[in-house]
């Protein structure tokens, strides 16, 4: 792994010193796996240092680290973090899903905190090296993965704030089950006003540690009041960004019919315009919003499935999909007028995480779901997700290693 000013030196996968764990644990029962608290035999550790630039890549037992109380990580919050998964498929190969996206979305991360960049294609061989060393530790149960998690973070031995002129790059791995052990499940979410993930010109826009420390608190409130996530509200408009840690995405009903002639002719112009079918939406990546992996994975394949240029079966063909401003005020309206069709989160961890009911200024604003929890399109787009994810259906997105 090299960073701009060290291209030249060779810290790339032929570097690599591998040290087996001597003394393997006992795989996981699988049955009592939660989520993120096992991990595999192995880590991998890269270190930086501003003089040298990235050092030997090691792979080593997995285990704690050593950092003097005056790192700069533990004051600062100097850390970036990327979550990716492998599978394993059909065949008994193990696969990643898009993790080229996941390698520039950690540099980007990496550039907006002052810490070293790296190469993502060297990086990314590197974290197929430790996945290939653990690889009885991928669960072959369905649903399951293997979750990897790549981290970055500022060493530096000082107190002050200022880019670190050391740093430590380690990738972890964890065994998961799926997110929804019985069939789907749609949440509640708390329509959150008193608290902020992301402002404008702020990091909402980067994988950042920082931004996921104050969410716990109110997380709690939501929870207290029997919700399971906060839906981030932005401004006096009350715009929707996302939902817990996930990406959003809400389907409305343009019904047209009778009313086309009392539609003023400019509108009936603009591009934009919908008249019948479904409208597939998710807020636009303004600054505020992480640009998810999966929200990408979404919006590109309902965007084929809408141009003809690749069939999701299942979907309906009067789709748009647009990236706008939602506001509450047009989701209540919605849901009482009875156009809105569903609504969902996108992540990595859940793929697709249906929502019934969001809590919003004393009421509750109503969400339809299907029998399963699942709606009309998530269904669609959910089922070619995880068919790519798992090799079912071919696609360039999944990368076997
Ligand atoms: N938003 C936030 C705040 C997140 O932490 C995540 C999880 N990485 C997402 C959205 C979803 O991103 P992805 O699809 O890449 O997992």
């Amino acid at each position: 792994v090299v960073d701009r000013r060290s291209r030249n030196q060779a810290h790339g996968p032929s570097k690599l010193q591998i040290t087996k764990n001597p003394k393997p644990k006992e795989l996981p029962d699988l049955s009592t796996l939660k989520f993120g608290h096992t991990f595999t035999d192995h880590m991998l550790t890269i270190p930086w240092a501003v003089e040298t630039g990235w050092g030997t890549p090691q792979i080593q037992p997995y285990g704690p680290l050593v950092l003097e109380p005056s790192s700069t990580v533990l004051h600062y919050a100097q850390t970036i973090f990327e979550g990716m998964k492998a599978y394993h498929d059909a065949e008994g190969r193990i696969r990643l899903f898009r993790p080229d996206m996941n390698m520039k979305r950690m540099n980007t991360s990496a550039n907006r905190i002052a810490l070293p960049t790296f190469d993502g294609v060297a990086l990314l061989e590197l974290i197929k090296e430790l996945v290939r060393l653990d690889k009885h530790w991928i669960p072959k149960e369905p649903g399951h993965s293997l979750y990897i998690r790549p981290t970055l973070i500022g060493t530096q031995r000082a107190i002050g704030v200022s880019p670190p002129n050391e740093a430590l790059l380690f990738v972890i791995l964890s065994p998961v089950g799926p997110f929804y052990p019985n069939g789907f499940k749609p949440v509640a979410l708390y329509g959150t006003t008193e608290f902020v993930r992301a402002a404008p010109g702020g990091t909402g826009a980067y994988k950042l540690g920082v931004n996921y420390a104050p969410g716990i608190l109110p997380q709690k409130h939501a929870a207290k009041q029997g919700y399971a996530q906060n839906l981030w509200l932005h401004g006096p408009e009350h715009y929707l960004t996302e939902v817990g840690t996930m990406n959003l995405f809400v389907v409305f009903r343009k019904d047209g019919g009778s009313t086309f002639f009392s539609i003023p002719l400019e509108i009936l112009m603009d591009s934009n315009f919908i008249y019948s079918g479904y409208e597939l939406v998710t807020p636009p990546l303004d600054g505020m919003i992480l640009p998810g992996v999966t929200r990408d994975s979404v919006l590109t394949l309902a965007r084929e499935h809408a141009s003809g240029a690749y069939t999701v079966p299942g979907l309906p063909e009067k789709l748009t999909i647009t990236e706008r401003p939602v506001t509450m005020k047009e989701v209540k309206k919605a849901s009482e007028s009875g156009t809105l069709v569903e609504m969902f989160g996108a992540g990595t961890a859940a793929v697709i995480s249906p929502v019934d009911r969001i809590g919003y200024e004393g009421e509750d604003v109503l969400i339809p779901t299907g029998e399963d929890g699942m709606g009309p399109i998530s269904r669609h787009i959910w089922t070619e997700l995880i068919g790519r994810q798992t090799g079912t259906i071919s696609s360039d997105w999944s990368v076997v290693i």
